[in-house]
């Protein structure tokens, strides 16, 4: 019987994309994915430390992996990402049973450890930090059926925000050779992705530089992978407010394919925390991106990240927070509450905020934010549109996909083909999703794409 794999993916795109590319490894190595990591022969958790509660998930999971193993030591257990980087080795103090402590700029690696899981071997532990992140080759093993992909262009963070772990577990930022991502941009699509949306913690300050070589911002980059023939629809994320140049803001506007959705944290709404925060610009600055953006694409979605509860953060900072809200008037929002990361200059800060402050905040601002959401979603109502179909919703009898704004929409009919672009009219405006018709299929060529987006 062929070994099983099991894989529990944790925190952000980043993650998921290392996941992928862990899969295709394995699968390449022979293995089959289980359902669970009872059934697995080899069980691996990717891991995320941004704040208390994933790290805290982590750890319940190895625990699990660790119960699995004890009685049958034929099993294979590891942690890869963020955690792994964090602790290293000392993870094996509770953890004494992991074969495998891995980072995410060691990954390259991973092959060579799949070829020794079924048999005996030491431990492996590789968190150094400087190395280039792997070269993904995808193959129809994890790309089979799909209508969009992911492409990491960089890697790391050099920013430092008082409050992240990111540049200690990620690493200095280092941006990929732009033949390396325009390779597996022409793989992804020869495999059938219509999407492709390129990622990095900082992507907008991705910028490439090699002796002998023309210097490659991130706007270059768009425009270069944007003209690839059978590519629909690019998108990036995350971007930073400080790397958002005039000359990406007015790519909206001239790529064609790039679609009218971005992804901006602006993390608070003070410029006192602002400064607290050490995130390079002020509350003006944001909303004149912000202004910026929409008078170059009227119809962006902006979405974004907030955290509430920093140290020191009195109500009326929080007041400033949700004013900003009100104003911008997001698509929708990714809300935390502040929690201490060693290492990190906030958790060195005095002033913190109690749980239950941080709590009744977080409570508010989402509450602002899902009236906002919601009435954003009914103005669509009655409005045609283009979807991009990914497959069947949960929702019976109905296939689902999203518009080029980034908006789930759910529509009756599961013969719908992965891939294709389907028209649609919105008949309901939900919280989470929309609700639509389909009013006909279009052939699967950019210049449709802007034709009929929300008329
Ligand atoms: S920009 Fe700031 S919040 Fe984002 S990953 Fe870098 S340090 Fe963290």
């Amino acid at each position: 019987m062929r070994r099983r794999f099991y894989i529990q993916t944790m925190g952000c795109q980043m993650n998921v994309h290392d996941s992928e590319f862990l899969s295709q490894c394995l699968i390449q190595g022979g293995y089959v994915p289980a359902e669970r990591p009872e059934d697995a022969d080899v069980v691996l958790a990717n891991t995320c430390v941004v704040r208390a509660k994933p790290e805290q998930k982590a750890y319940s999971f190895l625990g699990r992996a660790s119960a699995l193993k004890a009685p049958d030591p034929s099993k294979f257990i590891g942690i890869v990402g963020c955690l792994a980087q964090m602790k290293g080795e000392l993870l094996l103090k509770r953890f004494p049973l992991l074969d495998l402590i891995m980072g995410p700029r060691e990954l390259s690696r991973f092959p060579e450890v799949v070829k020794q899981m079924d048999r005996p071997h030491g431990k492996t532990v590789a968190t150094r930090l400087e190395l280039a992140p792997p070269c993904h080759a995808p193959d129809h093993t994890c790309f089979h059926n799909k209508a969009t992909g992911y492409i990491s262009v960089m890697e790391g963070c050099n920013n430092f925000c008082t409050y992240c772990i990111v540049p200690y577990v990620r690493g200095r930022e280092i941006s990929r050779d732009p033949d390396q991502i325009m390779a597996e941009a022409i793989r992804l699509i020869a495999l059938g992705i219509k999407e492709i949306t390129l990622l990095g913690q900082n992507v907008n300050s991705y910028v490439w530089e090699a002796p002998g070589r023309q210097r490659l911002s991130f706007s270059g980059l768009l425009q270069q992978v944007s003209q690839l023939k059978g590519l629909l629809r690019l998108r990036f994320v995350t971007s930073h407010p400080k790397d958002l140049s005039d000359e990406l803001i007015s790519c909206f506007a001239a790529i064609e394919n790039l679609c009218p959705h971005i992804h901006l944290p602006f993390q608070a709404g003070s410029n006192r925390i602002l400064r607290l925060m050490g995130r390079g610009y002020t509350r003006e600055d944001y909303l004149h991106l912000v202004q910026k953006l929409r008078k170059v694409r009227p119809d962006i979605a902006i979405t974004s990240d907030v955290m509430v509860g920093f140290p020191g953060e009195t109500d009326q900072d929080f007041q400033d927070t949700l004013d900003l809200i009100r104003q911008v008037r997001f698509d929708s929002l990714f809300s935390f509450k502040y929690s201490d990361r060693k290492g990190t200059a906030a958790d060195q800060m005095g002033n913190k905020i109690d749980e239950l402050t941080k709590g009744s905040r977080l409570h508010a601002l989402q509450d602002l934010q899902k009236r906002i959401t919601l009435e954003k979603n009914k103005e669509l109502e009655g409005r045609k549109t283009v979807v991009l179909v990914e497959g069947k919703s949960k929702r019976g009898n109905q296939s689902t996909g999203r518009t080029a704004s980034h908006k789930v929409v759910n529509f009756p009919g599961i013969s719908w083909e992965i891939g294709a672009l389907v028209k649609v009219l919105i008949e309901k405006g939900f919280l989470n999703s929309l609700q639509g018709k389909p009013i006909g299929s279009l052939s699967p060529v950019k210049e449709n794409l802007r034709s009929i987006e929300m008329k």
